[in-house]
C-alpha cells in the first residue's frame, strides 16, 4: 500500500522535496555559523549553497510550465543584487537591509493578492485565513519598510511623527482590519482584501513614524522579523515547506535579535511593537545637542606617550571608524601596542554603529584576534583597571547621561563605562553630537582628552608615533 502510494509521487516533486530538507539543514546551520566571528564566514556559505538549492527545488517544481521569463528575471535580479552588495557601504547597510525587507513585504502582498484573483470567493476557509494574514503583515512590513529605509537614508526626517491620540489611531486601524478580516472570512471578496491592505499600508507607515531616530536599530530589527513571519504566511498558501520554514528561522531570529537589541538600549519591545517609544520624549530632548564645558586637548604624540606608559587599553570603536574607514589603522595601532606588551582589548556597545555587529565585522575584515574583541557586558567593569581607554569615532554608546540624567533621552540605556579609566581619549572630529542628536558629558570629564580628527588619519599618526 505504502510503496503504492509513493508510486504515485512524481520523481521531480520526491527530489524536490528532498532539496528543500537539505536546504532548510543548510540554512539552520547558516544561522548558527552566523552566530560568531570565526565561524561566520562558513555560515554565509552554507546561506549561499542553501538558497541555489532551493531555488533550483523550486524551479524544478514549476514542471511543464516553466517559463522563460522566470529564468530571465532570476538572472537580472542576481545581477542586480552582486552589483548592491558589492557598491553598498558598511554604513550604509542598515538602509539596504530596510530596503530588502520591503521586498518580501511586495513579495507578499502580490502572492496573496494573485491568489485571491486566482481563486476567488471558492477559497477554502484555512487559504482565506493565510492570505489574509499574509497580506496584512506583508503590507506593514513593506511600508514601514520603505519609511524605515528612508529614515535611514535622511531622505526623511529621523524625527518622530507625534499624530493626536495616535495610540487610539492605531487601535482603531487594527479593529478595522479584524472587522474586514471577519467580513473576508463570511465572503472572500477583492474589496476586502483590497481595503484591509490599504490599512496595513497606512499603520506601517504610522507605527514607523512615530519612532524616533535612534530607535532605528530596534525597528529595522522588527520589520525583519515582520518579513519573515511574512514569508512563512505565504509559504501556507503556497504550501511550500521551505518558505515556512525560512520564514519562522526569519521571524523568529529577528524577534530575538530585537529582543537582545531592546535589552541592550533598556527599551520595551511592546513600545517599539506599537510604535509609541521615543514619541514623548523628556523636555532635554527636545533641545539641540549644546556643549556644555571646556575639553582638554591631546596630540598624537603625547597620546602615543601616554600609550608606551600603558600596561591596560581598552578601545571601544563606534560609528566613525566606520565612516573613516579606520579599523586597519586601529588594527595597526594593536599591533604596535601588543607588540610593546601592552594588554589590548575591544569592548563593542551592541548598538555601536548602524547596524547589529557592525564593529564586530569591521574588526574581522582588519583581522583583529577574535579573542580580544569583548561584547559589553564581558568587559564593562574591567575599566577601572584600565589605564587608557580610547574612544574611536563612538558618542552615544558611551554617554553617561544614560547613567547619570534620568531626563536625558538615552536615559537607562546600558552604556560602556569608559570615564572609570585613568585616562579617556575620545577620538572624533568636533565637539559634535552622535545619532541620538545629545550632548556628551563624557568631553568634559577630568580624565577626559579629546584626539580631534578623522579617525583614519589620527589613528595612523598615532602609529606613526608609536614606532618612532
Ligand atoms: P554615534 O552616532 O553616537 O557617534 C558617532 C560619532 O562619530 C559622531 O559623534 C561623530 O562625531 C563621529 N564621527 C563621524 N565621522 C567620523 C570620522 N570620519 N572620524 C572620526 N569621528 C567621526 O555612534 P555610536 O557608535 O557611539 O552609537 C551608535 C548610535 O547609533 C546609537 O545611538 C544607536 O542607537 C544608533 N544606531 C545603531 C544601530 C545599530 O544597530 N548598531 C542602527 C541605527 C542607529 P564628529 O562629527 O564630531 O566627528
Amino acid at each position: 500500500m505504502k510503496s503504492e502510494m509513493f508510486g504515485q509521487i512524481p520523481h521531480w516533486y520526491a527530489l524536490a522535496t528532498i532539496a528543500y530538507l537539505v536546504a532548510a539543514v543548510l540554512f539552520i546551520l547558516a544561522l548558527r555559523g552566523l552566530s560568531s566571528q570565526e565561524t561566520a564566514k562558513r555560515g554565509n556559505i552554507y546561506g549561499i549553497v542553501g538558497m541555489a538549492i532551493a531555488m533550483g527545488a523550486t524551479l524544478s517544481f514549476r514542471g511543464a510550465d516553466f517559463h522563460p521569463l522566470l529564468i530571465g528575471s532570476i538572472v537580472v535580479a542576481v545581477v542586480i543584487g552582486a552589483v548592491m552588495a558589492t557598491r553598498v557601504g558598511m554604513t550604509q547597510m542598515p538602509e539596504l537591509v530596510a530596503l530588502l525587507h520591503s521586498f518580501v513585504g511586495i513579495a507578499a502582498v502580490l502572492v496573496g493578492f494573485s491568489l485571491q484573483l486566482h481563486l476567488g470567493v471558492f477559497l477554502p476557509m484555512a487559504e482565506k485565513i493565510e492570505i489574509y494574514i499574509d497580506v496584512i503583515i506583508g503590507a506593514i512590513t513593506t511600508t514601514g519598510s520603505i519609511l524605515a529605509f528612508l529614515k535611514l537614508r535622511g531622505s526623511v526626517s529621523g524625527k518622530p511623527l507625534l499624530l493626536p491620540a495616535r495610540h487610539f489611531l492605531n487601535l482603531a486601524m487594527l479593529a478595522a482590519i479584524v472587522v474586514l478580516g471577519v467580513l473576508y472570512g463570511q465572503k472572500s471578496e477583492l474589496w476586502k482584501l483590497g481595503a484591509a491592505a490599504a490599512i496595513a499600508c497606512f499603520l506601517g507607515v504610522h507605527l514607523v513614524a512615530a519612532i524616533g531616530g535612534a530607535d532605528m536599530p530596534v525597528v529595522v530589527s522588527m520589520l525583519n522579523s515582520y518579513s519573515g513571519w511574512t514569508a512563512a504566511a505565504a509559504g501556507f498558501m503556497l504550501h511550500n515547506d521551505l518558505l515556512i520554514i525560512t520564514g519562522a528561522l526569519v521571524g523568529s531570529s529577528g524577534a530575538i535579535l530585537s529582543y537582545i537589541m531592546c535589552k541592550a538600549m533598556n527599551r520595551s519591545i511592546w513600545n517599539v511593537i506599537f510604535g509609541g517609544f521615543g514619541a514623548a520624549p523628556p523636555p532635554s530632548a527636545a533641545k539641540p545637542a549644546q556643549p556644555a564645558g571646556d575639553v582638554q586637548e591631546i596630540d598624537a604624540k603625547e597620546l602615543a606617550t601616554k600609550l608606551k606608559e600603558a600596561k591596560n587599553v581598552i578601545i571601544v570603536p563606534g560609528f566613525g571608524m566606520a565612516a573613516a574607514r579606520a579599523q586597519h589603522a586601529v588594527r595597526e595601532m594593536t599591533d604596535v601596542l601588543r607588540k610593546q606588551g601592552v594588554n589590548v582589548r575591544f569592548a563593542i556597545h551592541p548598538v555601536a554603529g548602524r547596524l547589529p555587529g557592525h564593529m564586530n565585522v569591521l574588526l574581522a575584515e582588519a583581522n583583529v584576534p577574535y579573542d580580544i574583541v569583548l561584547e559589553m557586558d564581558e568587559i564593562n567593569a574591567d575599566f577601572p583597571n584600565t589605564d587608557v581607554a580610547i574612544v574611536i569615532g563612538a558618542n552615544d554608546i558611551v554617554n553617561p547621561a544614560a547613567e547619570e540624567d534620568p531626563t536625558s533621552p538615552i536615559a537607562g540605556m546600558p552604556v560602556l563605562q569608559v570615564w572609570k579609566s585613568k585616562l579617556v581619549i575620545v577620538n572624533k572630529r568636533s565637539r559634535g553630537a552622535g545619532y541620538a542628536g545629545i550632548d556628551n558629558p563624557l568631553f568634559y570629564k577630568p580624565a577626559t582628552k579629546m584626539l580631534f580628527g578623522d579617525s583614519k588619519v589620527a589613528i595612523e599618526k598615532v602609529v606613526s608615533e608609536l614606532k618612532s
